[in-house]
């Protein structure tokens, strides 16, 4: 039952890994609220616990990797096993390759790949003594391709074989591992995007719905809807899968 649930989501300080924590609690789980900056993490895992759920903030670099270690460990210790985990935390260092120094590309490497592998290791633990368990990484349709994220790019194509690699090796323990490949969703990461291409955030959004079959930019709760289906305990038959959620095909 969900209710006995415990889930840890990175980077959900703000945009997206906001939004989800606070979705995973109104589905009755207890939820982690982990990013840099703890007390960050504190106005939303306080938001959660008004609410009426239950909620604790962790401030930890995920490519850190004894912090992570802590960070799982002080989840266990007071909010529960942690059987669902969402691997949201991302940075971008957008260039074209002729300028994207050695920095941008580990940066980006060590936040989206190091950290979602050892956010993944540190619980698999708990989710395999447990029998149960929910882990869902964040892709990209940038995995796809995308001129000026080289970068970003790679970590987000890297993150979907890594996810099928974890359902092949966990889903005899009932883990399951998915992932979500969002398309253009408001949040402050596109907003910096806009303002790096000189656009105001309303003019870079048109542009973008334009492009887009449902005529509109996402919102962090389209991908807090996805991330909940993905949680939850009926969805145990689906894994190893990368669901593209962008108002519309992409190739
Ligand atoms: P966001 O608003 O920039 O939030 C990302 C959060 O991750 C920030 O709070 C950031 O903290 C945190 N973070 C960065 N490095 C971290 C680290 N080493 N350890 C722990 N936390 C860290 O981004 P978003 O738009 O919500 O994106 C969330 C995820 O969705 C990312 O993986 C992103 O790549 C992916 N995504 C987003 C879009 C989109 O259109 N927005 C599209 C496709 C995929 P600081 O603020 O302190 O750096």
């Amino acid at each position: 039952m969900n209710d006995t649930r415990t889930a840890i989501v990175t980077g959900a300080a703000r945009g997206i890994g906001a939004e989800v924590a606070r979705r995973l609690a109104g589905d009755g789980m207890a939820v982690a609220v982990l990013d840099l900056d703890e007390s960050v993490c504190a106005v939303v895992a306080k938001g959660i616990t008004e609410a009426g759920g239950r909620s604790i903030a962790i401030g930890a670099d995920v490519a850190d990797e004894a912090a992570v270690q802590d960070a799982v460990d002080r989840v266990a210790a007071e909010l529960g096993t942690p059987t669902v985990l969402v691997n949201n935390a991302g940075i971008i260092r957008d260039n074209l390759l002729f300028r994207m120094s050695v920095d941008d590309w580990d940066a980006v490497m060590n936040v989206h790949l190091r950290g979602a592998f050892l956010m993944s290791r540190a619980v698999q633990k708990h989710m395999t003594e447990a029998g149960f368990g929910r882990i869902i990484n964040l892709s990209s349709t940038s995995a796809l391709g995308n001129r000026g994220q080289a970068n970003y790019a790679a970590a987000k194509a890297g993150i979907q074989g890594f996810t099928k690699t974890l359902a092949n090796e966990l889903g005899k323990f009932g883990v399951t591992a998915n992932a979500i490949a969002p398309g253009f969703i408001e949040t402050e990461m596109t907003a910096a995007t806009a303002e790096r291409m000189g656009m105001t955030f309303e003019d870079f959004k048109a542009g973008a719905a334009a492009q887009i079959p449902v005529a509109r930019t996402g919102r962090p709760e389209d991908i807090a809807h996805a991330v909940s289906f993905f949680a939850s305990e009926a969805a145990g038959f689906v894994s190893g899968q990368v669901l593209y959620v962008a108002g519309g095909p992409v190739s």
